[in-house]
């Protein structure tokens, strides 16, 4: 699905060097990697506030702490995205409130969000899934509306850039009162262990969840609020500098892996490529089709046959994990998100996908999937 040892062979010189830095100074933790990464992708993202945090899930639990929410308070957060934005609310004693998705996007949709808010709702957490930005013009209107925060899960979607009704352009994670990323390996800006960080313009916000992310400490050894220990370490912050200079490429190298894929399969009636909202641009952390009338389970037997690694990204909708039970929902409430569980499939999508590959992979996917 990706390939890391090819990147990690072109940049192998930057890399060895910037982790060689931190061994040679000990600065293992706060080092200055870590406040030059900060500075680098705050101007990278034209956001006031980078905080770094030690792993995307800490990024959005911390996000939610700075809210001064309190147990029972409603978050609303998409049905079909990955375990960690719904896990943090449930941990805090928040109340996730499940929304179903556009078929279309797979998405958050706003209208689902707009028909589940209450008195109690206090907050929306949209995922900018597979690398697009969720329906954010109407997601920061309904906030506006109701007094809402927005904490945008953006840990698939960093560089993504959504351009608002009146022509302003922002970049994914900084629309909302607060934005959260994750550097794991696989993701599109990522590093060779967990981190994370978070976004926001707000200074206020900024300078609580700093101190939470650092056991709630302003001044050294006085703890004014109950805080985590969460940081991204030098080591990974020398990783993240050099990447992130090859971020804008390594985007443009997705993109043309996406087309590549788009117009291999445009054709075949049997599967809906992604959809491009014109609003949003992609930066395809997944590329993921929509089956039609195939049996994805043997379609993934046959591609691994033949070499090809295939995931599903997401397999089971929130409202229907074990751990997630709740009287509110049951089978059937969310159509579309538990159409998408059983009909998407997540096809290789990395920044070193070569046009043998590509063609080999689009030639044998439109083999088994055509009558042809
Ligand atoms: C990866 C991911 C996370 C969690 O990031 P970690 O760094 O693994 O904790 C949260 N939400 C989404 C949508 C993700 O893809």
């Amino acid at each position: 699905m990706v390939d890391l040892q090819t990147q990690y062979q072109q940049i192998k010189p930057e890399i060895d060097n910037a982790i060689q830095q931190v061994i040679d100074n000990a600065t293992f933790i706060k080092g200055p990697q870590v406040s030059d990464f900060t500075a680098h992708l705050a101007k990278w993202l034209s956001v006031k506030n980078v905080i770094t945090t030690g792993n995307g899930t800490d990024a959005l639990q911390i996000a939610l702490m700075a809210l001064g929410l309190k147990q029972g308070d409603e978050v609303i957060t998409p049905d079909f995205t990955f375990i960690a934005t719904a896990e943090v609310v449930a941990l805090l004693g928040l109340t996730p409130v499940v929304v179903d998705v556009d078929e279309r996007t797979m998405n958050m949709s706003a209208e689902a969000v707009s028909r589940a808010i209450t008195p109690k709702t206090k907050a929306i957490v949209p995922v900018h899934l597979f690398g697009q930005c969720a329906d954010m013009q109407a997601i920061m209107q309904l906030a506006e509306q109701h007094h809402l925060y927005v904490v945008e899960d953006a840990c698939q979607a960093i560089g993504a850039e959504y351009t608002f009704a009146d022509g302003r352009t922002e970049k994914a994670g900084c629309m909302g009162h607060i934005g959260c990323t994750s550097f794991f390996p696989s993701k599109n800006l990522g590093c060779y262990g967990d981190g994370g960080a978070i976004f926001t313009n707000d200074d206020e916000l900024a300078a609580r969840m700093r101190a939470i992310a650092n056991h709630g400490m302003v001044v050294r050894y006085h703890h004014d609020m109950i805080g985590v220990n969460s940081r991204l370490d030098s080591i990974q912050a020398a990783v993240l500098n050099v990447k992130l200079q090859h971020l804008d490429d390594y985007i443009q190298s997705r993109r043309q892996a996406a087309d590549c894929y788009d117009k291999a399969f445009a054709h075949n009636p049997n599967i809906k490529i992604p959809f491009r909202d014109p609003n949003s641009t992609h930066v395809f952390h997944q590329y993921t089709i929509q089956l039609n009338g195939i049996d994805r389970d043997i379609l993934r037997q046959k591609l691994a046959e033949a070499g090809i690694p295939a995931m599903v990204y997401y397999p089971v909708p929130l409202h229907l994990q074990k751990a997630y039970q709740d009287p509110r929902y049951k089978e059937g409430d969310f159509p579309v998100s538990e159409h998408l569980a059983q009909c998407v499939l997540s096809l290789p999508m990395h920044t070193c996908l070569t046009e043998e590959q590509l063609q080999y992979i689009t030639r044998t996917v439109n083999q088994l999937t055509t009558n042809r």
